[in-house]
C-alpha cells in the first residue's frame, strides 16, 4: 500500500480528480432532503439525485459525473439505528462516491478504472482484490460473462479472483419494475487477523459470507435492462453505469485502520469528546460506544441542520431531534451532564467545511440548534428517566419482558424520551420495547386527537416552549392551572392582555407588520378544528393606545392548557402586556353553524329515506360547504336525493330549537345518543338533540350550532358521489350559499327562457319541440345529400379514369352515410359490369370511411376489395376488410383521404402487373 498517512479529504479528491481526468463532469452532492421525492425521508444513495435520468424524465447537459453524495440512513435493511455506535461500521451519516455514466461509456471502461484507481492511484495490492460478477442462481437472467471478460484482462489479475454470485449480491433494481442490471463488486482480503468469527466452529472466510475479513469496497451497477414484470426484462437502448464506494470504508483501508471511527474522518469527534470527559485512552477504550454514538450522531445532526432540518416531532425534523437526544443521553453515560454537543458540532464543521461549504455557512443556526434541542431535552430527561426506571424495574419482577408500546408512547409525549432511547436504555437492562404498540399508540394518538397531524394534542415542534410558557404564567398568576379559558358556544368576542407572542418557534416582545405569530390570551371564543368543523377565523385588535390589528387564519392547542390564535399583523406593533379584543369572524361562523346543523339534520334523514346502515364515515363542515360521508353500498338513485333534500328542508321550515346540553357519556348513550364511530369521548359529553315534542336527531357533538333549525334557511345538495368502497359523499350549501346557487340557477332558466322566446314555465315544452325539429330537418338535409351525391356521382361515371384496361373511380364525399356510399357502389356495378372498381370516402362524424368495390371478373385476376381496404386503411391510422367484391375501410384520420384514394391507381398498377 502507498502510504497510511493520504487523509480522508484527500481520498475523496483523488477519486473526483481521477474520474474528471476520464471526462467526468463533478456534481455537487445533493441535499439529504430529497427533492421533489416524498416517498424518501432522506437522501440515501448516490442514485437519488440522477433518478430522473435514469427513469428517462430528465437530461443532463453531461453523460458522465462524478460525485461525493451526503447520505443518511437510520433504519433499513442495512442498517439499524441500534447498531450505529455498538460497531466500528455503521453510520447514520456517510458519504458515497460514485462514478455514473448515463448512455455513454460502459462495462469496459468502468471496470479498467475501478482497477486502476484501486491499484495504481492508491496501490492498493492486486493479489488481495476479489471481484465478483453475476451469475443468475435462477437460470432467467443471463450470465454477466461480458463483465467476467473484463477482469480477466486486467494487470495483475488472476482468473481464481473473480467468484460469481447470483441475485442477492450481484443483481440490482430501483423497483419491482423498472431499470435494472447486474453488478460487479471489488472485495478486499484484509487478512486472517481482522476476522471477527474465527472463534465460530467451521467457519471459513470468504468473500460475501458477513466476515470482517473481506470488505466490500465498490459496487459497479450496470443498468441494461427495464424490468416489465416479475419475469420479464427488456433491454434498454442506451445503458448506464452506477457505481458506488462508502468513503469511511475506503479511508479506513488506505489508512490501515481496523474501525471507521479510527480514520481522521471522525477520529477528531472521538478527539473532542475526549477532551471534554478528561478520560485516559483506555479509558475511551473501555466506553467506546458512547464515543462512537456521539461522533456519528453529532456529525449527522451538523449535517441535517445545515440542509435546514430541525429537531421536531414529526418525520425527519424527528429523527434530527431523536440523534441529539440519543447523543446527548450516551454523553451523560461518560459524564457530560451540561450541553455538549454543539463543541462536537464544531470539529465536524471544522473538519468538513472545506467540501461541504453549507456547515460553515450555517454554523450558528447548526450549534445553536443543537445546544437548544439539548436543553429542552434535560429539562424533561429526568423525570422521564425516573418514571421509565421504575416502569423498568416492574418489568424485571413480571412475566413479560417487554415493555408495552403504549408506555412507551407515554414516555415521548410526556418526558419527550425518543422510542429509540427508551429502547436503547431497556436493552441494557436485558429488556425489550414493543415498537409496534408505540407506532400504534401514536397512531391512535393521532386519530383521538382528531388532527391530521400526528401528536395533534401534544402540537408541532414547539410542544416544549409552551409547556415552559405555561408553568411560568401559572407562576407569574397570568393564567390558572387550568390554562386559557376556552368558550366557543356563547361568545363571539373576548378580553385579554396579551400573555405572549410567539414567531418562528421563539418568543417574542413585539411583532410587526406582516410578521407571522402566535398570541396568547387568557380567554378566547374561537372554535379549534374538530369534529370536521373548520377553526374560525377573525382579527384581535389593540384596546389601548398603541393601535394594531392581527388577522387571525387558524387557532390550535400546542400544549397542554394552551391555545394560540396563529395569524398575521395586518398593521401596528402588537406588544406582549398590550390590552386586546380578540372578534371571531361572526358571519363566517354564522354559515358554519348553519351547516353543522344542516349535517345533523342530514345525518337523520338518510336514516330515514336508506335506512339505519347509512352512518357517518367523515364530515367536513366549512363556511361554504358541508361535505358528509357515510356508509352505503350504491349510488343514490335521483328520487332518493331529491327525498333526502326535500326531507332536510321540510325539518327547516319545522323551525325546531336545538336542545344543547352536557350529561355523563353513558347518560346519554341510555338516552339514544349517536356516538360517532372514531371520534374519542371524555365522561361528559356534549349532547344535541333536534325536535320538539319528539326528538328525531340526538347526536354527541362538540361543534357550535344555530338556535333553531330555521336559521339554516335552504339547503340544497350540490353532488353525491363514492368516496371509498362502500362509502357515498354527499355535498351541500346552505343559507346565504344555497341562496346564491338557487338565483344563479334561476337566472341561467330566465336567460335560456329568453334565448328561446318563451316564458320559463314553457322552457322544458319549448326545447323537447326544438329537439324534435331539428332531428326532422338533418332528415331531410341528409336525402338532400344523398340526391346531390346521385347527381354527382352520374356526372362521374362519365368521367372515370383507365389503368391497364380497368375503370377506375375514386370520390370522396363529404357527410354521407355507409348506406348511401354502398348505393353508389351497386350503381358504379350496373354502370360497369367488368374490369371496374370504384373506391368512395366519406367523413362521418370526424372519422373517415371507404367503401372498396370490384367486379367479378377482377377476383378471377388475383384482386380482392378486402386487400385494397386494409392498404387504404392504412393511410386512415385503422383498418379494412370485407369479401372479394365488396369491403370497408376505417379509422381516425380523416385529413388522410385524399392521400388514401390517390394511392388506389398504384396499387392497381402493382396488382394487375403482377
Ligand atoms: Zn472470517
Ligand atoms: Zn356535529
Amino acid at each position: 500500500m502507498k502510504s497510511h498517512n493520504i487523509s480522508g479529504a484527500q481520498i475523496r479528491q483523488d477519486f473526483i480528480d481521477f474520474f474528471i481526468q476520464q471526462g467526468h463532469t463533478f456534481v455537487p452532492s445533493s441535499s439529504l432532503v430529497p427533492g421533489g421525492d416524498q416517498t424518501l425521508l432522506f437522501t440515501n444513495a448516490g442514485m437519488v439525485q440522477f433518478k430522473d435520468v435514469f427513469l428517462g424524465t430528465d437530461k443532463r447537459s453531461y453523460t458522465r459525473a462524478a460525485n461525493s453524495q451526503k447520505c443518511m440512513r437510520v433504519a433499513g435493511k442495512h442498517n439499524d439505528l441500534e447498531d450505529v455506535g455498538r460497531d466500528n461500521t455503521h453510520h447514520t451519516f456517510f458519504e458515497m462516491l460514485g462514478n455514473w455514466s448515463f448512455g455513454d461509456y460502459y462495462k469496459k471502461e468502468s471496470i479498467s478504472w475501478a482497477w486502476k484507481l484501486l491499484t495504481e492511484v492508491w496501490g492498493l495490492p492486486k493479489d488481495k482484490l476479489w471481484t465478483t460478477c453475476f451469475r443468475d442462481d435462477l437460470g432467467d437472467i443471463p450470465q454477466d460473462t461480458e463483465a467476467w471478460e473484463y477482469w480477466l484482462t486486467q494487470p495483475g489479475i488472476k482468473p481464481e479472483q473473480i467468484l460469481f454470485f447470483g441475485r442477492k449480491d450481484n443483481f440490482w433494481e430501483m423497483a419491482e419494475t423498472g431499470p435494472c442490471g447486474p453488478c460487479s463488486e471489488i472485495h478486499i482480503d484484509r487478512g486472517a487477523e481482522f476476522c471477527d468469527k474465527h472463534n465460530m466452529p467451521g467457519h471459513i472466510c470468504a468473500v460475501n459470507t458477513d466476515c470482517t475479513r473481506y470488505l466490500e469496497l465498490w459496487n459497479l451497477v450496470f443498468i441494461q435492462y427495464n424490468r416489465l414484470s416479475p419475469s420479464q426484462l427488456e433491454p434498454l437502448p442506451a445503458k448506464h453505469v452506477d457505481t458506488g464506494m462508502g468513503l469511511e470504508r475506503i479511508v479506513s483501508v488506505l489508512q490501515g485502520v481496523d474501525s471507521n471511527y479510527r480514520t481522521d474522518l471522525l477520529f477528531p469527534m472521538i478527539a473532542s469528546v475526549q477532551s471534554l470527559t478528561g478520560q485516559s485512552s483506555e479509558e475511551r477504550e473501555g466506553d467506546l460506544t458512547p464515543y462512537r454514538v456521539i461522533a456519528d450522531h453529532s456529525r449527522a445532526a451538523a449535517f441535517l441542520i445545515a440542509d435546514g432540518v430541525v429537531p421536531g416531532n414529526t418525520g425527519r425534523n424527528y429523527i434530527c431531534r431523536m440523534i441529539i437526544r440519543r447523543a446527548s443521553r450516551f454523553g451523560s453515560k461518560i459524564g457530560l451532564t451540561e450541553p455538549f454537543l454543539a463543541k462536537i458540532a464544531e470539529t465536524v464543521i471544522n473538519e468538513y467545511s472545506e467540501f461541504y461549504a453549507e456547515l460553515s455557512k450555517n454554523k450558528k443556526t447548526i450549534l445553536e440548534a443543537i445546544t437548544r434541542e439539548e436543553e429542552r431535552f434535560h429539562h424533561t430527561l429526568e423525570s422521564g428517566l425516573a418514571k421509565l426506571d421504575s416502569q423498568l424495574e416492574k418489568l424485571k419482577h413480571g412475566e413479560s419482558h417487554i415493555l408495552a408500546g403504549e408506555s412507551a408512547f407515554d414516555l415521548y409525549a410526556t418526558f419527550g424520551l425518543p422510542f429509540e432511547i427508551t429502547r436503547d436504555i431497556a436493552k441494557e437492562e436485558g429488556l425489550d420495547v414493543d415498537e409496534q404498540g408505540f407506532y400504534k399508540s401514536m397512531e391512535e394518538h393521532r386519530i383521538a386527537s382528531g388532527a391530521g397531524e400526528t401528536f395533534g394534542v401534544m402540537g408541532g415542534d414547539d410542544v416544549d416552549i409552551y409547556r415552559l410558557l405555561f408553568e411560568d404564567l401559572c407562576k407569574a398568576g397570568k393564567i390558572t392551572s387550568l390554562g386559557v379559558e376556552h368558550d366557543p358556544y356563547h361568545c363571539l368576542e373576548s378580553r385579554g392582555e396579551i400573555l405572549a407572542l410567539v414567531k418562528d418557534g421563539a418568543k417574542v416582545q413585539q411583532a410587526a407588520p406582516g410578521d407571522k405569530v402566535e398570541v396568547l390570551i387568557p380567554n378566547t371564543c374561537f372554535y379549534i378544528e374538530s369534529g370536521g368543523q373548520v377553526s374560525d377565523s377573525g382579527l384581535i385588535q389593540s384596546m389601548n393606545g398603541n393601535p394594531w390589528t392581527i388577522q387571525v387564519e387558524d387557532i390550535r392547542k400546542p400544549a397542554a392548557g394552551i391555545i394560540v390564535q396563529r395569524g398575521k399583523v395586518l398593521q401596528g406593533n402588537p406588544k406582549v402586556g398590550d390590552q386586546a379584543l380578540a372578534s371571531v369572524d361572526a358571519e363566517r361562523r354564522q354559515d358554519i353553524m348553519r351547516n353543522h346543523t344542516a349535517t345533523h339534520l342530514l345525518h337523520r334523514q338518510l336514516h330515514v329515506i336508506l335506512g339505519e346502515h347509512a352512518r357517518q364515515a367523515g364530515s367536513l363542515v366549512a363556511p361554504d360547504h358541508l361535505r358528509f360521508d357515510f356508509t352505503h353500498p350504491e349510488a343514490l338513485t335521483q328520487e332518493q336525493i331529491e327525498a333526502i333534500e326535500a326531507g332536510v328542508n321540510q325539518d327547516i321550515l319545522g323551525n325546531f330549537s336545538l336542545e344543547i346540553d352536557f350529561k355523563p357519556l353513558q347518560k346519554a348513550i341510555d338516552e339514544g345518543a349517536t356516538a360517532l364511530f372514531g371520534e374519542k369521548y371524555g365522561d361528559t359529553v356534549r349532547n344535541i338533540k333536534i325536535g320538539k315534542p319528539e326528538i328525531f336527531s340526538n347526536e354527541l357533538c362538540g361543534g357550535t350550532h344555530v338556535e333553531a333549525t330555521g336559521d339554516i334557511g335552504l339547503f340544497i345538495i350540490i353532488s353525491e358521489s363514492s368516496a371509498a368502497a362502500g362509502i357515498r359523499r354527499i355535498e351541500a350549501v346552505t343559507g346565504r350559499n344555497a341562496y346564491k346557487l338557487a338565483h344563479k340557477r334561476m337566472q341561467t332558466l330566465q336567460i335560456t327562457a329568453g334565448l328561446l322566446s318563451t316564458s320559463t314555465d314553457h322552457v322544458v315544452q319549448k326545447t323537447q319541440q326544438l329537439i324534435i325539429e331539428l332531428a326532422s330537418a338533418r332528415k331531410q338535409l341528409n336525402s338532400l345529400r344523398q340526391k346531390l351525391a346521385g347527381l354527382d356521382f352520374d356526372q362521374m361515371l362519365t368521367n372515370t379514369s383507365h389503368i391497364h384496361g380497368v375503370n377506375l373511380l375514386t370520390a370522396n364525399f363529404v357527410n354521407t352515410d355507409v348506406e348511401t356510399l354502398r348505393q353508389l357502389v351497386d350503381r358504379f356495378r350496373e354502370r360497369f359490369s367488368e374490369n371496374g372498381i370504384v373506391v368512395l370516402a366519406s367523413t362521418i362524424e370526424d372519422r373517415p370511411v371507404i367503401i372498396v368495390g370490384l367486379t367479378n371478373d377482377l377476383v378471377k385476376r388475383g384482386l380482392h376489395a378486402g386487400e385494397l381496404a386494409k392498404h387504404v386503411a392504412g393511410f386512415l391510422g385503422g383498418s379494412g376488410g370485407g369479401k372479394p367484391t365488396l369491403a370497408q375501410a376505417g379509422g381516425k384520420d380523416a385529413a388522410n383521404i385524399d392521400q388514401a384514394l390517390s394511392s388506389v391507381s398504384a396499387w392497381i398498377n402493382h396488382h394487375i402487373l403482377e
